[in-house]
């Protein structure tokens, strides 16, 4: 315990320094990023409901949410002065986006609206209208829609893939449109909650791949806290080999139960940083590599997210800062050598957590876990990293991308007869808790082709455990159907020849079905979902949104609903009979297959 304390206290300068480092970059923040130029875009203080690069399924939060108190429209101002750049409307995704660019070399943006305001809604309206369409994505070159610091611009929603009310926020660098950490330009909801650490998980590597080593669980039992830094009671005793290391951590803002993302998470081996990653700004196409960040494998099993302190080779994220050896803790030539560990997590406002633990380096010996590692890629066939590799079996082409992989795989591959659906053998490829970056190029070989119904085909993929097979898009050519494969796992080729379907929503209300100024009606898809949609009042295009979510088209009457009555009345002898038109809902799929459905529905 004598020689932990003196890595504690040795550690306290380093510690001391670390803070100083802290108040000195934020400093450098403050001159380089203006601090009042950009005002907080709702009424409220600084309420985050998800971080700035929090952990997601898939990527990292490009953003941040901000909590609109669980209800939809909260007017939503311009956070500085500038001009509408962009607006972007969707089924999913940000759903009612808007951009809004400003003179200092940033723009803003705001999602999931539920309207727009003013003369920004009337302009969409129109255009919506003049391109009968309900989604699109317009970017405007010069300044045109110009607005002023506080600007109601719209109201806070829940649309496209939102899953509830808030406000998506971005600042975005305008000209390389890299996602910057709105704390940067002082947007710091208050916060005097550490950081925690739950868990140490270390990995001992071999030649290629990892194996998980052991996991130490961090708690009074087994660590004690000595001047702000919990210290490992024990010591670690390693073999000597190449470690690398994961934690489970955790920050809060708001309350002790409001879990959130990480800001920065640092690891010194003898005082020497080996590895930072810390969340000031990436690219949006970055945002993917959230799954070789976390232990991929670890977080399908256990559902929990390790952040691991080292880089896979395929892993290009521009937030890490390391030297040669990636993280990777090269202890194989130290034998009875001691030394110490530490990690620190930090949040914005310098609230921090440290941890230390002191290795032993033993003696190397023969060590199961590797010996049974060893065993389960024996004849196994092997995908590295940035390079391109063909795929085969008979009936499959698989074409790897460079970016398709983050780390050596030893995959397999099996052939097995397709089921009553499917058009070919199922193969399986690999497994799904190995992560795919860029999409591979996949083609399969029918064993049977109904005739006339080739345009009908399509790549089907399962995960092979719960999920049935989903479409994965692509086309028939040359005797194969040709896709995109974006997950390892099951594929065949299965058949479209089911129409969408649709239905008017009347239970809105019940008693009284036409006492309401929209119609919904709710549209779906049996495998490759709605690819074109479009209404029609006694065939005058209208328009309806689309929300993918809730397969919910929505008309909320405008003029063409009145213009159209106002015809039907005109043409009717008796001005007092009850006025119906014809609503027309044309839907088609990926694969071609139409619906024309109509409603015969009165105009109040
Ligand atoms: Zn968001």
């Amino acid at each position: 315990m004598g020689q932990a304390k003196t890595y504690g206290l040795g550690f306290l300068k380093k510690a001391f320094f670390l803070y100083a480092f802290v108040c000195y970059t934020s400093l450098l923040f403050a001159q380089k990023y203006p601090q009042d130029y950009f005002r907080y875009p709702l009424d409220s203080l600084p309420n985050l409901v998800s971080p700035f690069g929090g952990l997601r399924d898939n990527h990292f939060h490009s953003g941040i949410d901000l909590r609109t108190n669980g209800r939809e429209g909260l007017p939503v101002y311009a956070a500085a002065d500038g001009y509408i750049s962009r607006i972007k409307i969707q089924k999913s995704g940000y759903g009612k986006a808007l951009y809004i660019e400003h003179p200092n070399g940033y723009s803003t943006v705001y999602g999931h609206l539920q309207q727009y305001h003013g003369a920004i809604a009337e302009w969409i309206h129109r255009y919506q209208y003049i391109n009968k369409t309900f989604e699109f994505d317009k970017i405007f070159m010069k300044p045109f829609l110009k607005v002023k610091k506080g600007d109601t611009i719209g109201w806070s929603g829940n649309s496209g893939g939102s899953t509830g009310p808030h406000l998506h926020y971005e600042i975005r660098d305008t000209k390389t449109e890299k996602i910057m950490n709105p704390a940067l330009f002082g947007l710091i909801p208050y916060d005097t909650l550490d950081p925690i650490i739950n868990k140490i998980h270390v990995y001992k590597f071999v030649a290629e791949g990892e194996l998980l080593k052991k996991q130490l669980t961090v708690n009074k039992r087994n660590f004690t806290l000595i001047d702000s830094i919990w210290l490992y009671k024990d010591t670690l005793e390693l073999d000597p080999e190449i470690y690398g290391f994961g934690l489970e951590a955790y920050d809060f803002i708001h309350n002790a139960k409001d879990e959130k993302g990480i800001y920065e998470i640092s690891l010194l081996l003898n005082q020497q940083t080996k590895f930072t990653h810390t969340l000031n700004q990436f690219a949006f196409d970055e945002s993917k590599y959230i799954n070789a960040h976390i232990d991929f494998p670890y977080y399908k099993i256990e559902k929990l997210r390790i952040q691991k302190c080292f880089i896979d080779d395929g892993n290009a994220f521009s937030t890490y800062k390391t030297d040669a050896d990636k993280g990777r803790l090269n202890l194989a030539l130290k034998k009875n050598n001691t030394g110490n560990i530490v990690f620190a997590v930090k949040d914005f406002n310098g609230n921090a957590f440290y941890i230390q633990l002191c290795y032993k380096i033993g003696e190397s010996n023969l060590d199961q876990a590797r010996v049974d590692y060893e065993k389960s890629i024996a004849g196994k066939r092997m995908l590295i990293p940035g390079k391109a590799k063909v795929v085969e079996a008979n009936g499959l082409l698989i074409t790897m991308d460079p970016k398709s992989i983050y780390d050596t795989v030893f995959y397999e591959l099996e052939t097995l007869f397709g089921d009553k659906n499917s058009f070919s053998r199922e193969y399986v490829f690999h497994t799904p808790n190995v992560p795919i970056h860029a999409t591979f190029d996949i083609a399969i070989e029918p064993t049977f082709v109904p005739a006339g119904l080739e345009k009908k085909l399509v790549l089907a993929y399962s995960n092979g455990k719960s999920d049935r097979f989903r479409s994965a898009g692509g086309s028939f050519e040359n005797g194969v159907v040709k896709g995109k494969g974006a997950n390892f796992g099951n594929y065949c080729i299965m058949l479209d020849t089911v129409a969408p379907t649709v239905k008017w929503m009347r239970y809105k209300n019940e008693d009284n079905p036409y006492d309401t100024l929209r119609w919904d009606f709710e549209i779906k898809d049996n495998f490759t979902g709605i690819s074109s949609y479009a209404a029609y009042l006694n065939d005058h295009w209208i328009l309806v949104d689309y929300d993918l979510k809730n397969q919910q088209l929505t008309y909320k009457f405008d003029e063409m609903y009145y213009l159209v009555r106002q015809s039907i009345v005109l043409n009717q002898m008796d001005s007092s009979l009850p006025v119906y038109a014809d609503l027309k809902i044309l839907l088609e799929d990926a694969k071609g297959n139409k619906q024309e459905k109509h409603f015969n529905l009165l105009l109040k």
